[in-house]
């Protein structure tokens, strides 16, 4: 019987360990055997992050829901491996470290968000805590502003920086929004002081989406009451002052910095061939280079389409499908069967944001043809693919 090991319960690897349920069935625990490692007992919903902020939403999805028909859950943290021995070791919950051989190994171990120094001011929204830590912030200077005679003084406590306009910059700021103003209002006093402002260093909103589609985007967001600030790069946050690259300055009450991800720094203490961000580099069978059966997938691998030269993002569109490949090749592997199947990247252009309570954005890009679809129906496809993502519908 083989053994394949899956390293990573996030997004690539619950979405792999489906596929392989799909595709050896009735084989599992005959021909091959399948096990899900992961440090926590939990997949975390990470691209919910933000709704942490304004309420106690459940993120944690345990791990043992995904491992059914046979499929065995091993919480565990991955220390190192033996190539040779074909092994990795792993730091059990005990503290004792335990052995894992396997046949095939998959390395899904992700991404961290890229932490700010705590030297630049502002809370980096970067785990559940920072969440937490954003909420008390913010919850605090709505009192500080009751206290506060001057309109001006209260103004500024009242106004929110957040600073990166990728898609978690934008979702932070359209459902914080939405929240401070309700919370403000409730506290008596009135919403329209409140101010909440996205800085972006690039020239317009979204890596890859045209012009006029960003500009779309960008009137949504002032219509919910946001200003964007759009090639302008935020050096620190310090008493209460913004202060920009180009000398500008904003008043501010708090800075939430969404900096984007890097590859799980652990990726590194591996012997692995990595590119310059430390991404496994990879075959177009998702194989590691020089290591024919050990593969990686999701964020921590440096994927391509051959045709086409396009490089997959570190996103949760690019990592479900490279799963889906993988469990039907990881099946060929077993098998021993000779395949075509090799990586080939997403099909569409496509960008799904939420814009707070009921609200959101789509954008999908085909035959050089622009989509766009906002409003609750663009919710309801945000949520969808939310849901969809964590295997949740
Ligand atoms: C705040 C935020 C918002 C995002 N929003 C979006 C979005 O809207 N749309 C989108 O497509 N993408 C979004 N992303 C990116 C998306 O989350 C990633 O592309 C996706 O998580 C990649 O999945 P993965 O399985 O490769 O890695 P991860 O989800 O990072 O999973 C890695 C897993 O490995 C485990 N692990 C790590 N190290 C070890 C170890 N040593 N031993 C054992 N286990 C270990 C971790 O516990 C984790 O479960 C967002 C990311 C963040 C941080």
């Amino acid at each position: 019987m083989k053994h394949i090991v899956v390293l990573g319960g996030g997004f690539a690897g619950i979405n792999l360990v489906n596929g392989l349920i799909k595709e050896f069935g009735h084989s599992i625990g005959k021909d091959v055997k399948i096990t899900l490692v992961d440090k926590n007992s939990f997949h975390f919903r990470k691209v919910l992050l933000f709704k942490m902020i304004i309420e106690d939403a459940n993120l944690k999805v345990p791990l043992t829901r995904y491992c059914t028909n046979g499929v065995e859950y091993l919480k565990g943290e991955v220390t190192s491996f033996h190539h040779s021995k074909k092994t990795i070791m792993l730091k059990m919950e005990n503290e004792q470290n335990n052995t894992l051989q396997y046949d095939y190994l998959v390395v899904a171990l992700g991404s961290v968000v890229q932490e700010v120094s705590s030297k630049l001011g502002g809370i980096t929204l970067s785990s559940i805590k920072a969440a937490l830590d954003i909420r008390q912030k913010l919850q605090s200077l709505i009192l500080q502003a009751k206290a506060e005679e001057n309109k001006e003084v209260r103004k500024g406590l009242l106004c929110v920086a957040i600073v990166g306009g990728g898609i978690t910059g934008i979702e932070t700021a359209a459902e914080l929004t939405a929240w401070f103003k309700k919370e403000v209002q409730e506290s008596g006093l009135h919403s329209n002081e409140v101010e909440v402002i996205l800085f972006d260093s690039k020239e317009h909103l979204l890596r890859g989406v045209p012009v006029k589609v960003s500009e779309k985007l960008v009137k949504e967001l002032n219509r919910l009451g946001i200003t964007i600030r759009a090639k302008m790069k935020v050096k620190q946050f310090e008493d209460g002052q913004i202060l920009c690259a180009d000398g500008t300055t904003y008043k501010a009450g708090e800075c939430i910095w969404t900096p984007g991800v890097k590859v799980n720094p652990f990726i590194q203490t591996l012997q692995f061939p990595l590119t310059k961000e430390h991404q496994i580099l990879v075959t177009d069978t998702y194989s590691i280079q020089g290591y024919p059966d050990i593969f990686a997938i999701g964020d921590c691998a440096r994927i391509i389409d051959r045709k086409t030269n396009q490089v997959d993002g570190m996103t949760c569109k690019e990592a479900i499908p490279q799963a889906a490949r993988l469990s039907k090749i990881l099946k060929n592997e077993v098998y021993g069967n000779s395949h075509t199947i090799t990586h080939k990247a997403f099909p569409i252009k496509l960008y799904c944001i939420s814009l707070g309570p009921d609200n959101g954005f789509v954008w999908a890009q085909k035959w050089g043809l622009d989509f766009t679809i906002s409003g609750k129906m663009g919710a309801r496809i945000r949520e969808k693919t939310w849901d969809q993502a964590s295997l949740l519908v």
